[in-house]
């Protein structure tokens, strides 16, 4: 799997133009400058095929199902790679963006655990996992001492108002997988 920055602008902004930045990743991560995750070469990546896969976003105040083609590429070690832009989270349905606004509503307490369920059409558990998956990353980037200074309704606010695609490089760099992603890629 290969990580598209598309998030070049504050997740607060985009209120969330998933179509737009999803049409816009190609230009943005051109094959010549693509890293083969495996074998470290670079711009030796080709197209290969694609997939369909289902998003959830939240646009207009409420949750929408995106169908979105995700083309995968090949590099000559043999290893295929698909093409994820950051505000997807590998393994996960739900767009990034969507779970940052759940969790900036769940931490900040501008809504109860129910008012959350109905606004994202979730249920109760995986708020949970999120808030798990969430605290976890949280202490990993920060480390622990930092970690209990800055609470998680303020580290929610960085994310949704800093630069996101910095921030997911590095997080990247330091953990070797996407934040909030919950299981390690396969290869
Ligand atoms: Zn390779």
């Amino acid at each position: 799997m290969i990580r598209l920055n598309a998030l070049d602008c504050k997740l607060k902004d985009i209120i969330l133009h998933i179509r737009k930045l999803y049409r816009q990743c190609p230009q943005q991560n051109p094959l010549f400058l693509m890293v083969c995750p495996y074998c470290g070469a670079k711009g030796t990546c080709r197209p290969r095929g694609s997939y369909e896969r289902n998003l959830v976003a939240f646009s207009d105040g409420k949750p929408e199902v995106l169908r979105l083609k995700v083309p995968r590429v090949q590099c000559p070690c043999g290893k295929s790679h698909a093409l994820l832009p950051d505000f997807i989270v590998p393994y996960l349905s739900y767009s990034l963006p969507m779970i940052l606004f759940l969790l900036s509503d769940y931490f900040s307490r501008r809504l109860t655990i129910r008012g959350i369920c109905e606004k994202y059409l979730v249920n109760v558990p995986l708020i949970y996992r999120f808030k798990k998956l969430f605290l976890l990353h949280k202490k990993q980037w920060l480390g622990i001492v930092r970690d209990m200074d800055l609470s998680a309704s303020a580290f929610t606010e960085e994310l949704l108002t800093g630069s996101y695609a910095q921030f997911h490089g590095a997080f990247l760099r330091l953990t070797a997988y996407s934040f909030l992603q919950s299981h390690q890629n396969p290869d």
